[in-house]
């Protein structure tokens, strides 16, 4: 049967149905494209992680590999015919086996080793086999045990060679199982005998390879382990070779079996959903005959494994999150925005996780860095998002609760900017605190800090308005007093007004006073601002208090009340009985009398606080200036001497009759 490069094909044997095939490397000696949609789909193992195995097969043309593999495995790999004895299609062959989690690669070449680029062919898939698998079945006539050309043990030495390059860095603990199978072995020759040969022949090989430096004295033990067999004659034998051949299926297939082929430590730990990668990353470093590097196949593998398994999980991440632009962006405060937060990050983190983590540590693990800082920056957005809103939301809360609560008639202001304050922060805080996420370093501090001081702001300022408001009303009070109360002094002059004039002033002050340092206290003010208040309030008072006098004694005002005083001694007897002059009578001593009482009223008045009471101000108040004492003085005794007129008038009229 002639099959074409990378083609596949699924053949009916005794009815049953095979696992199709697939050519990894084909002829021209290119990589497939189908291998990673064969180990899902067809192969069903991409799901399987660390859980599978790699066989590979060494050992001449026509030594029966394929037909053994197809035995052993229940494979489909092409058999020569027995009767054409036609050339099979060079390449490599993959398939997994039946009901067993392994993949077999068959290798198929030209027998023609003459040939340079046959040889060449050959080692680079037995390189490739070396760097893949688990097991390498070494196929062998038993009558070539011991011919180092015959058995291929010369390929040997230089696929070791540079596979020791892979072991120099530092491979770890990765062994290959080097399994020897004779066929055709006839029994003369005990298989102990051909053990013996061959691990000698191995030592051989092994000390003849160029060790690179730092590896002068390994070992070959350290890389491979070695296990032999022997299988009857075929053609000659059936019976037997079916017989032999069941038992060495067990050693593959029965984990219990003592000589189970497949132990931990030979697994290349790489994970089936990435073995495309890693198998054309190895296949490109043999065709570009690089050294190759493991370990920088095992990063480069799982840089790109862990990049797509990233980039999938961010995909899914992103679509969850979607969502939250929109209301955070419109000012809005997200209830479950944390751990909603959190568990969609979580879930995306853990998704990588489930896929990544079983790449090279190095790179995984930076990988996930890398993911997680993604993931964390794009939440941060709306992290600082809503922190802002948050913000904006206590600033209003606080606002409100201070508006409504001043527009009550009892309050202790300082009580309510602290209550107030109280909720705002406390709700800031719990917010903020809900959307810090685990595996980050955000911090809120900041916005808090601003918070506070913001909050301080307007409570500043209203306390500046609401103490204003309430020096206004105090200055109001006082100022109702003080009209009533010097109003009532001046509308009946007497010498020792001013005197009670000042007492009652002070009296009113030092009472005002008191209850504006009272209120003071509620507003939290500091010392500074209550001596201040009272300060201004001082200085207020008197200036309403000097207008209140300034108003009285305006000159007409005045000089009227001069008169009515003089008039009321003058011109009436005690009784309030007008007085009628009588040509007796003395009317000057009288005149003179009242009207230097009447003056008397205008006499220097210093309306002054005592010098102990501090006042930086204009303390004193000088009632009448000497001008206008005079000015006052000689306007009233010009309208006394009317009246003193009109009484002489009176008695010379009364003589005249
Ligand atoms: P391959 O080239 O190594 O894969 O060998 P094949 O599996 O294609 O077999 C080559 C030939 O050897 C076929 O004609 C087989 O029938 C025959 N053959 C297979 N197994 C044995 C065996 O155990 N002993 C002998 N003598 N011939 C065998
Ligand atoms: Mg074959």
């Amino acid at each position: 049967m002639t099959v074409g490069p990378n083609q596949t094909e699924t053949n009916v044997v005794n009815g049953n149905q095979k696992l199709p095939r697939l050519q990894i490397i084909d002829g021209s000696q290119n990589f497939t494209n189908d291998l990673q949609r064969f180990m899902k789909d067809e192969w069903h193992l991409a799901d399987h992680g660390f859980n599978y195995n790699l066989v590979a097969v060494f050992g001449s043309q026509s030594t029966g590999k394929s037909t053994l593999l197809n035995r052993l495995f229940g494979t489909d790999f092409d058999v020569m015919s027995e009767t054409a004895r036609r050339q099979t299609t060079k390449g490599i062959w993959m398939s997994r086996g039946k009901d067993m989690d392994v993949l077999i690669m068959d290798v198929e070449g030209t027998d023609g080793r003459e040939r340079g680029e046959d040889q060449d062919f050959e080692r680079k898939s037995a390189l490739f086999s070396m760097a893949t698998s688990n097991v390498i079945i070494v196929n062998l006539w038993e009558h070539q045990v011991g011919l180092y050309n015959g058995a291929n043990m010369g390929l040997l030495k230089t696929v070791f060679e540079v596979n020791l390059q892979l072991f120099q860095a530092a491979r770890g603990k990765e062994k290959t199982l080097l399994f020897f199978v004779v066929r055709d072995h006839v029994g003369t020759t005990p298989l102990a005998n051909l053990s013996a040969t061959l691990t000698a022949d191995l030592e051989r090989i092994w000390d003849g390879v160029a060790k690179p430096e730092g590896l002068e004295s390994c070992k070959i033990g350290d890389y491979f382990d070695t296990m032999f067999t022997g299988l009857p004659h075929k053609v000659l034998l059936p019976e037997k070779f079916d017989q032999e051949a069941i038992k060495l299926r067990e050693r593959f297939t029965n984990p219990n079996n003592k000589d189970f082929v497949f132990k931990p430590n030979y697994s290349k730990r790489v994970p089936a959903d990435g073995f495309h990668v890693y198998a054309g990353g190895i296949w490109d470093q043999i065709m570009a005959n690089k050294d190759l590097d493991l370990p920088t196949q095992q990063e480069l593998l799982a840089q790109y494994r862990c990049d797509e398994i990233a980039s999938v999980a961010f995909e899914a991440f992103s679509a969850k999150i979607k969502g939250f632009r929109q209301p955070i962006e419109s000012g809005k405060v997200l209830e479950d925005l944390g751990p909603q937060m959190e568990e969609i990050r979580n879930t995306a983190i853990k998704h990588f996780d489930k896929d990544a983590s079983r790449y090279h540590a190095e790179v995984y693990k930076r990988k996930r860095a890398e993911i997680l800082n993604k993931t964390n920056s794009t939440l941060h957005v709306f992290y600082l998002g809503q922190l802002k809103n948050l913000t904006k939301k206590a600033l209003t809360t606080f606002k409100t609760i201070v508006q409504e609560r001043l527009k009550g008639d009892k309050y202790d202001f300082a009580e309510v900017v602290m209550e107030a304050r109280q909720k705002s922060e406390g709700l800031f805080l719990e917010g903020a605190k809900a959307i810090v996420l685990t595996e980050t370093d955000w911090s809120y501090d900041e916005d808090y800090y601003q918070l506070q001081e913001e909050i301080s702001e307007i409570a500043a300022r209203s306390r500046v308005e609401e103490t204003k408001k309430m020096v206004k009303a105090l200055e109001k009070s006082f100022e109702n007093q003080v009209n009533e109360h010097i109003g009532l002094y001046l509308n009946k002059p007497s010498p020792d007004m001013w005197s009670k004039i000042l007492t009652k002033y002070k009296s009113i002050r030092d009472s005002i006073e008191d209850q504006l340092l009272k209120k003071a206290k509620s507003f939290n003010s500091t010392e500074e601002e209550n001596s201040q208040s009272v300060h201004n309030f001082r200085k207020r008072s008197w200036q309403i208090l000097r207008k209140k006098i300034d108003d009285e004694v305006a000159d007409n005002v005045f000089l009227l009340k001069l008169r009515e005083r003089f008039e009321e001694k003058f011109r009436y007897d005690d009784a309030g009985v007008p007085k009628v002059w009588k040509p007796e009578d003395d009317i000057d001593t009288p005149f003179r009398k009242a009207r230097e009482e009447a003056i008397e009223l205008l006499s220097d008045v210093d309306l002054g606080v005592s010098s102990d009471e501090e006042m930086d101000f204009e303390e004193t108040l000088v009632v009448f200036s000497e001008t206008r004492q005079h000015d006052l003085t000689t306007r009233f005794k010009r309208e006394s001497d009317a009246f003193y007129l009109e009484a002489k008038r009176s008695v010379v009229a009364t003589q005249a009759r």
